[in-house]
């Protein structure tokens, strides 16, 4: 008898017609001779229907209260399919994330699950019965509710997998794995088999929001194997597994794309020592995340211009931020742009394949795209170009690495 983790997201539960059939699944594979941990998604759409209603309140919604907000979009959705498998015939029970408890840090809104205590679910479902748990949320030791990140109900599922020691993590989603690209934007995505676990970090990392980043790192730590696949087809998905289990027959894996990025440049700024450190302390300090990072400077090598991205949303406090430092920073300007989009390529054949480099950039060029800052890292190269590019970009980019 194996111990499965099956976790449903929330394009999968989005309508009581599609609980249903997630019920049906689960019965089978139960049927099947298994023992079931689910954990579920809120409802396509929940949860940003509720962040709205706490910006309706305030753009500063206290972010515990946020929380207890977030995760009651779990709870409906978790109540609503273990009651649809109990309507099977079936022996089945919600849990919220505090009644097992998940124990987390107290990071509110993107907390880390330190602890699940298992007794109670390992017995249940040893007795036959079927456990679904509330993804995206835990609850903190000072017993305040607490969620994942956005996305999180991956990192529950991982997590899950781990303390419960499941012989499988199988992840269902709306499309029938990991594909070469997001199929949404190019219909040439071909899906992958396998895939390495820092490559699908890279991945997820870079835009993919397939699976949570987070959730890909737990599993990268810990060597749990995921395997995402289809509620909508019966498909074979992709095996997230270890670099060591995978022949590299090309040099790039796969595209991957972030929009909304915003790039800011101080322009003009003495070039000495501890400018940078001026600059990008107030930011840091904020918990403003900084991408990419450029500084080129003038001919006589006195002054400098510093250019680096973030996330459009982040953009006016960070203005204001480096606006405060003027006396101190002592720069001619600032000038920003943010309707910008990071694509990448991702690969762990890059190693091997030298020209990877070369081949990205002239294909960016035959198409005309201007590339406005780069980033690289082992396994993968990002270029910071104009949003309303993106789609053309990435099919051009995956045609140019054979991923047709
Ligand atoms: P869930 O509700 O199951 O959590 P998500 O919406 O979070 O689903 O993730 C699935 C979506 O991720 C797909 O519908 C797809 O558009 C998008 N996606 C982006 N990049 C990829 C990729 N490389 N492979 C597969 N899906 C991708
Ligand atoms: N419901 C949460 C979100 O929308 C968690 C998840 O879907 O994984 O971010
Ligand atoms: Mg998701």
């Amino acid at each position: 008898m194996k111990r499965l983790v099956l976790k449903f997201g929330g394009t999968s539960v989005g309508t009581i017609e599609k609980i249903k059939k997630v019920a049906n699944i689960i019965k089978k594979i139960f049927n099947e001779g298994n023992e079931i941990i689910v954990i579920v998604s809120a409802m396509m759409g929940a949860t940003d229907e509720l962040k709205k209603k706490s910006n309706l309140i305030s753009n500063n919604f206290d972010d515990k209260e946020l929380d207890v907000l977030l995760s009651s979009g779990e709870q409906v959705s978790c109540s609503l399919l273990s009651g649809a498998i109990i309507d099977l015939g079936l022996k089945a029970r919600s849990w919220q994330g505090w009644q097992i408890p998940i124990l987390t840090d107290a990071n509110h809104t993107s907390s880390n699950i330190m602890r699940i205590k298992t007794e109670e679910i390992s017995n249940f479902v040893s007795q036959g019965g079927i456990a679904v748990i509330t993804g995206f949320q835990g609850v903190s030791m000072d017993n305040r509710i607490t969620t994942l990140g956005r996305g999180g109900s991956d990192l529950s599922a991982v997590v899950i997998a781990k303390f419960f020691r499941a012989d499988s993590c199988e992840i269902y989603t709306d499309v029938d794995g990991i594909f070469t690209t997001d199929p949404s934007i190019n219909n040439n995505a071909k899906k992958i088999d396998k895939i390495s676990y820092e490559e699908m970090l890279e991945m997820a990392s870079l835009g993919a929001k397939v699976m949570q980043p987070n959730a890909v790192q737990a599993s990268m730590v810990d060597n749990i194997p995921i395997h995402v696949k289809s509620t909508f087809s019966e498909k074979p998905g992709t095996k997230i597994i270890s670099e060591s289990e995978i022949d590299h027959k090309k040099a790039v894996t796969g595209i991957a794309y972030s929009k909304r990025n915003a790039k800011v440049s101080v322009i003009g700024v003495v070039d000495k020592p501890g400018v940078a450190a001026d600059i990008f302390e107030p930011i840091g300090k904020n918990n403003i995340n900084v991408d990419m990072v450029i500084q080129n400077t003038s001919l006589d090598g006195k002054k400098a211009n510093v250019t680096f991205t973030i996330k459009r949303e982040d953009l006016n406090k960070t203005l204001s931020l480096i606006e405060k430092s003027k006396q101190k920073l002592n720069y001619n300007k600032i000038i920003h742009d943010d309707k910008l989009a990071k694509v990448s390529i991702i690969g762990a054949g890059m190693i091997a394949n030298p020209g990877v480099t070369y081949k990205m950039f002239r294909a960016l060029a035959d198409m005309k795209i201007n590339i406005l800052a780069i980033s690289t890292s082992e396994i993968k190269i990002s270029v910071l170009i104009r949003e309303d590019l993106t789609q053309k970009a990435v099919k051009a980019l995956h045609k140019s690495f054979e991923l047709n």
